[in-house]
């Protein structure tokens, strides 16, 4: 069943897909978020002519082909824009089959533990502990993630002294029985990563994630090798070469996937078996309530190697004005600490019609 149209419906910040076969039949599927119109852009003149026309339903080989046919464009644009044709044809795929994607993918629909993720630096300790607690009390999470350092900081601090009162502020507040994680966001040297670790293991804190900057596999590694806890990372990669270098120079004892950034389900499944070959789990990054999240609730509930919980953002509309009236309903409710997947079809859920009709449209379709 060929595919016969793929139209984009984009802002600034987010950008959905919508795959045609030449039966009719649809499915929805999501490009990486931010500057997603320019990523639209690159997916009509670098991902759809290679699309149009082939296999709707078996399409790994035409994900394969489109890094092939623009080899001389590797990194994150072409990714996030494939990752626009990976989740619609898994989306499409899904409605044709009558199954969720997690079904299609080895796995069952059912509840995903997720742990409430904090995108903020500019918020005091204080602050942070107290909105963790209302969440904690209100949707029953069990796991928590806040930030330290400043983002790419070069050893400094969001303002002096706030990691060492934002770990044990928040880690005292949360009490026993939580699990407690942060992010580094690529901030610190090995030596001040390592310091800051210390800091992290006397607080209870089992997972850091980032801490030194991405790109420097053997930087994190040394943090990795000195210290007990948990080092995170590689939400940014995007070639399976860097994935290979990063478990290659044993980086990180949890593997970060992003779907969006990766190139979408296929490519992240070959990252996760990579992880299963390597012996390490999979805690993907996702860090909105886009697609982003639904995809990565599916994954999991599919991939033998899950790690711990989904990352689910807690950030609302003041951080994420975006986010706002994209899906229909609510597919991200979060009771007793879990979110579901549940039955319904393909990514079981559905683009709201208003936001479709302020959105900039595009279409690339077999003449
Ligand atoms: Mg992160």
């Amino acid at each position: 069943m060929k595919i016969v149209k793929l139209e984009t419906f984009t802002n600034q910040y987010v950008g959905f897909v919508r795959a045609t076969a030449e039966d009719g039949s649809q499915g929805w599927g999501q490009v990486s978020t931010y500057h997603a119109d320019i990523t639209c852009e690159v997916f009509h003149r670098q991902v759809a002519p290679y699309a149009l026309g082939t296999n709707a339903l078996d399409f790994a080989d035409t994900i394969q082909r489109i890094y092939e046919k623009e080899h001389k464009f590797p990194g994150s644009y072409l990714r996030r824009a494939q990752t626009g044709l990976d989740t619609a044809l898994w989306d499409l795929r899904g409605k044709v089959e009558g199954k969720p994607v997690a079904s299609l993918i080895g796995g069952s629909p059912g509840k995903v533990r997720a742990y409430a993720s904090s995108m903020k630096r500019d918020i005091t300790p204080e602050d942070e502990a107290a909105r963790f607690l209302k969440l904690r009390d209100k949707h029953g999470f069990t796991a928590f993630k806040w930030r330290v350092g400043a983002e790419c900081g070069r050893d400094q601090d969001e303002w002096p002294g706030r990691t060492e009162a934002v770990v044990p502020v928040v880690s005292k507040a949360l009490g026993d029985g939580v699990d407690k994680l942060v992010d580094g966001n690529s901030c610190y040297s090995p030596k001040r990563a390592i310091e800051v670790g210390k800091l992290l293991e006397d607080n209870g804190i089992g997972h850091f994630e980032e801490p030194c900057p991405y790109w420097n596999y053997d930087q994190t590694a040394e943090v990795r090798a000195a210290l007990n806890i948990d080092v995170a990372g590689g939400e940014q990669d995007n070639e399976l070469s860097s994935w290979q270098l990063m478990i290659e120079h044993k980086s990180v004892d949890i593997l970060q996937p992003d779907v969006m950034y990766l190139g979408g389900i296929h490519r992240t499944l070959e990252v996760c078996r990579m992880g299963a070959a390597a012996g390490l789990p999979i805690t993907p990054h996702a860090a909105n309530l886009g697609l982003v999240t639904m995809c990565t609730m599916h994954l999991l509930r599919a991939i033998p190697n899950p790690g711990k919980y989904l990352e689910f953002s807690i950030e609302g509309l003041d951080y994420y004005p975006w986010q706002d009236g994209l899906f229909l309903g609510n597919p991200y409710d979060i009771v007793d600490g879990h979110a579901t997947v549940t039955d319904a079809p393909g990514w079981g859920v559905e683009i709201n019609p208003e936001w479709l009709m302020k959105s900039a449209y595009k279409v690339s379709e077999i003449g």
